[in-house]
């Protein structure tokens, strides 16, 4: 059959073609916090056009996106309004953490600081760097749209093929510890939290 088609008609899967689709129209969530949220607007302007790879449409609500970008320090009072959003978000979704601070804390080795929001939500890729260049994140982002293209559209396949957890890990006991060590007045108030006692 293909052999009788004309030259400029050619068969694909619609497994394929939507993959296609979705890598090409990724609509980026920016959790922007710090400077490297600065860097990611840049990446946006028309001096690196991220239009260019069809990402270029950043939306404000949860709900019309599928790629998070983290960029900056997360601190632990924000970390329930970013569980929140990426739960929001529906699936399937991925998510760049992007610079030093949202990867591992950077330099902010403190309590109030989080040591790397892989910690608490699943990250595809990391973007190393204080602050990475918009070049990084567009690299990152090509990246991605490899990720995307081979996680597959059908049945849900793209959860089972995803090798990062799929939700928010409870924060771990230390942590808690060490947050209300730092603040004995203040009952944090603590998502997903295992049984402390
Ligand atoms: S990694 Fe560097 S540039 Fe990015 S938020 Fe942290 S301190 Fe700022």
């Amino acid at each position: 059959m293909a052999e009788k088609l004309p030259d400029n008609v050619f068969l694909t899967t619609l497994d394929a073609a939507a993959s296609w689709a979705r890598k090409n129209s990724l609509w980026p969530m920016p959790f922007a916090t710090a400077c490297c949220g600065i860097e990611l607007m840049a990446t946006a302007s028309s001096r690196f056009d991220l239009a260019r790879f069809g990402a270029e449409v950043m939306r404000f609500s949860p709900r019309q996106c599928d790629l998070m970008i983290v960029a900056g320090r997360v601190v632990m009072k924000m970390l329930p309004v970013l569980q929140r959003i990426w739960m929001q978000m529906p699936e399937p979704k991925w998510c760049i953490s992007m610079g030093a601070c949202a990867c591992t804390g950077g330099v902010f080795d403190t309590y109030a600081v989080v040591q790397g929001v892989d910690r608490f939500i699943p990250v595809d890729l990391y973007v190393p760097g204080c602050p990475p260049r918009p070049e990084q994140l567009i690299a990152a982002l090509i990246e991605m749209q490899d990720i995307v293209q081979k996680t597959g559209t059908h049945n849900g396949r793209e959860f089972g093929r995803r090798t990062t957890a799929t939700g928010p890990i409870p924060i771990e006991l230390d942590e808690i510890r060490r947050s209300r060590e730092a603040l004995p007045i203040v009952d944090l108030p603590i998502y997903n939290s295992p049984n402390l006692n």
